[in-house]
């Protein structure tokens, strides 16, 4: 007699159980003197979770970050591509599998950028953020962010109105935190001393920083520490520069980058990052693991903000909490290689404001 076979693995309307053990791989880390907690890496989805990605991949990603500790997923209203899809995209997910776990997550979103055509579609007025932030929350399905952000510095409205906006969002329910991203140090220290007339602290900076980029080191890490903010600090691989992708040993690998770094990948760039790959080595990292163990250390970022395209690269870029500590001859040597401008500060100009 012939068997006919059938899959015992069609589980799709199965509700998917996040692991038991996930928060039992690190130990969360204070935003400044707030009550708001983060996980030393967060994961962000500007690049890898618009309609450019199958549903499924990202799926993948997210669920193994939460099954893995990352509770903090950060968004903005232009994140894709096109903009808006990764928080439609998102959205899906939370309704698919993360619905359960609504409380534990920490959800982030912003608006700043250019997202729709006319004047009240960027920048930092209070018509801009709040309508922003509204559509925000209808892409994702949600009743609030956890927390709301100034994507960036704007020179023509005042400053008063913008943070203003924030306090409002959070008055209104709408968001349970508010931060700032890019803004300089001198802009930060305003920004926080309106925030606090009103009565609605900032708490956090997500400024762009890793070990080609250290400009928040000049200023802007001692004014956070002053007001007490905490920080994430965005782009931590500088796009994959900082990854054993582009360390010149496998053309294909090179040219295989989601965008073209061919600008930064100077002759100068990659003896900086073959020489931070050779110390790596000598610690027993990669070379994106000692990136993101470097701004784990003590006065650097609250949480290192990632980029990921597959599981493959987050598991990588976990790994470098097995070694956060540095010792002051490692610690030289790094600024020592990594002196000079690289060529990479992307945001510069919002932060010069
Ligand atoms: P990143 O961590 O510097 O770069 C991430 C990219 O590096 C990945 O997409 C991947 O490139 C590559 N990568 C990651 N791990 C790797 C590994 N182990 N080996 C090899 N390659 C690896 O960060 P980012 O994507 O530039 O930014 C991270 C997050 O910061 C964003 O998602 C967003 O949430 C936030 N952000 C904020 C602002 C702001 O203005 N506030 C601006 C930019 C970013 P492939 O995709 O090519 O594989």
């Amino acid at each position: 007699m012939e068997y006919e076979r059938f899959s015992s693995t069609v589980d799709s309307h199965r509700p998917w159980v996040a692991a038991a053990d996930r928060y039992e791989h690190f130990g969360y880390r204070r935003v400044g003197s707030s009550g708001l907690l983060l996980p030393p890496i967060s994961l962000g989805l500007w690049w890898n979770f618009g309609d450019n990605r199958t549903f499924d991949s990202q799926r993948e990603i997210l669920r193994h970050a939460f099954d893995n500790g990352i509770n903090h997923f950060d968004l903005a209203n232009n994140y894709g591509p096109p903009a808006g899809s990764a928080e439609e995209n998102f959205g899906r997910m939370l309704r698919g599998d993360f619905r359960p776990y609504r409380d534990e997550l920490i959800i982030s979103s912003k608006a700043g950028w250019d997202m729709w055509a006319g004047p009240f579609g960027t920048f930092g007025s209070r018509k801009y953020l709040m309508s922003s932030a509204d559509a925000s929350l209808r892409r994702m399905g949600l009743d609030y962010v956890d927390i709301f952000y100034s994507h960036r510095f704007d020179p023509k409205t005042p400053l008063e109105e913008t943070i203003g906006a924030l306090d409002t969002l959070v008055r209104q329910g709408k968001a349970l935190y508010v931060g700032i991203s890019s803004y300089s140090s001198e802009r930060t220290a305003q920004a926080a001393a309106i925030a606090k007339d009103l009565g609605t602290p900032l708490v956090i900076h997500q400024p762009s920083y890793n070990m080609l980029n250290p400009w928040v080191e000049h200023g802007l890490l001692q004014t956070l520490e002053q007001e007490q903010m905490g920080s994430i600090a965005f782009t931590p691989l500088a796009q994959g520069l900082l990854t054993d992708k582009y360390l010149g040993r496998n053309e294909v690998e090179r040219s295989g980058g989601r965008r073209s770094l061919e600008d930064q990948l100077t002759e100068e760039n990659l003896k900086k990052i073959q020489a931070l790959d050779a110390l790596a080595q000598t610690r027993g990292q990669s070379l994106a693991q000692l990136a993101i163990a470097w701004l784990l250390r003590d006065g650097a970022a609250t949480s290192v903000l990632i980029g990921a395209s597959s599981t493959v690269q987050l598991d990588e870029n976990l790994g470098a909490l097995q070694n956060t500590e540095f010792s002051a001859a490692e610690l030289s040597e790094i600024s020592s290689i990594t002196q000079g401008d690289a060529g990479i500060d992307w945001w510069k100009t919002s932060a010069i404001g």
